[in-house]
């Protein structure tokens, strides 16, 4: 009887039967990369918790996706760290009635974390390939919520101004006039700002009685924010 259940066992662990939903991995990213360091928001550690990661990645890629680190995701462009999404949504304060763009959709990781947590998602990506596998593959994981775009993200999306918060994914050398525009009056922006091939800082805009104030949060690596017919 033993050597049965031990052979089903293995059986289990060889084919991966019951993880293929990497359940257990997510546990496992929260906790050790996430609530071991400084995320203590509950909504963004839920959304982390409940958002299947490895189905953002290529699909090469799904056993690495719950690594510390950023991985690529094609095109030249690359998924964040879990830390650094995180971090970022943190930042951010957003609550459920909350309207919220996103600057580099990328895979589309970073707006379905929004999306767990905020009423609505508007997402700009510049590359159409990216923009267009992020929006098949967020409406084949049912993120109604989220809307994405092709398109250059320095402009922000006027008509579905002003946003209550607004998350720069790609690398900035300076923060882009029209977004901190389209912010609301008490709302935050996390942007990581700095010159080209170097490291930036992450920063937290807070627009106060129309005036905008700055923190340096962490110095962070991200992909440049490139401009388009430049
Ligand atoms: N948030 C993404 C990761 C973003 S990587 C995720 O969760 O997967 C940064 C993305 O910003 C890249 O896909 C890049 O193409 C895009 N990007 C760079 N400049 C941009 C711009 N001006 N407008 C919109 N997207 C831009």
């Amino acid at each position: 009887m033993s050597r049965i259940i031990i052979t089903i066992l293995c059986f289990a662990y060889i084919t991966g039967f019951g993880q293929t939903d990497y359940t257990t991995e997510r546990k496992h990213m929260v906790k050790t990369q996430l609530k071991a360091r400084d995320i203590r928001d509950r909504a963004t550690l839920h959304a982390m918790l409940n958002v299947p990661r490895h189905l953002f990645v290529p699909k090469s890629k799904r056993s690495q996706a719950y690594r510390d680190g950023p991985l690529s995701i094609g095109d030249g462009q690359t998924i964040s760290q879990p830390y650094i999404v995180a971090l970022m949504t943190q930042e951010l304060k957003v609550k459920a009635t909350d309207r919220v763009l996103e600057i580099g959709t990328g895979s589309g990781y970073q707006a379905a974390v929004l999306a767990k947590i905020v009423d609505s998602v508007y997402t700009i990506e510049i590359v159409k390939n990216l923009a267009l596998k992020a929006k098949d593959r967020l409406k084949a994981l049912g993120y109604t919520n989220v809307t994405v775009k092709w398109g250059d993200g320095y402009h922000g999306w006027p008509i579905k101004a002003p946003f209550d918060a607004i998350i720069v994914t790609a690398g900035a050398e300076s923060i882009p006039q029209p977004l901190i525009d389209q912010l609301k009056n008490g709302g935050r922006m996390v942007i990581p700002v700095g010159p080209n091939n170097s490291v930036r800082q992450l920063v937290l805009v807070k627009k106060i009685n129309n005036k905008i104030i700055t923190k340096n949060l962490i110095p962070v690596r991200f992909v440049p924010f490139t401009r388009q017919n430049e």
